[in-house]
């Protein structure tokens, strides 16, 4: 299992809306493989972050470049 993250967007450091932890593992998901061709936008091509809790497992999807990802100290 990958080591867990710390993210951020925009500054703000991100918890886990279900079990409010800070730390996840990142996945690139593409859009285009994800079900999501019937909103017919231009992001076909697109990749989104996604970050899983790493310990409740609820995944966060970002269509961000920016998130900002620090190692967690272990
Ligand atoms: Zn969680």
């Amino acid at each position: 299992m990958a080591k867990p993250v710390n993210a951020a967007v925009g500054g703000t450091w991100i918890c886990c809306l279900i079990c409010e932890s800070d730390q996840f593992r990142v996945r690139e998901v593409k859009l285009n493989s994800f079900g999501l061709e019937f909103l017919k936008m231009a992001w076909a091509d697109e990749s989104a972050t996604g970050l899983i809790c790493y310990w409740c497992g609820y995944v966060h999807l970002f269509v961000n470049r920016d998130i900002e990802l620090r190692r967690v100290k272990t």
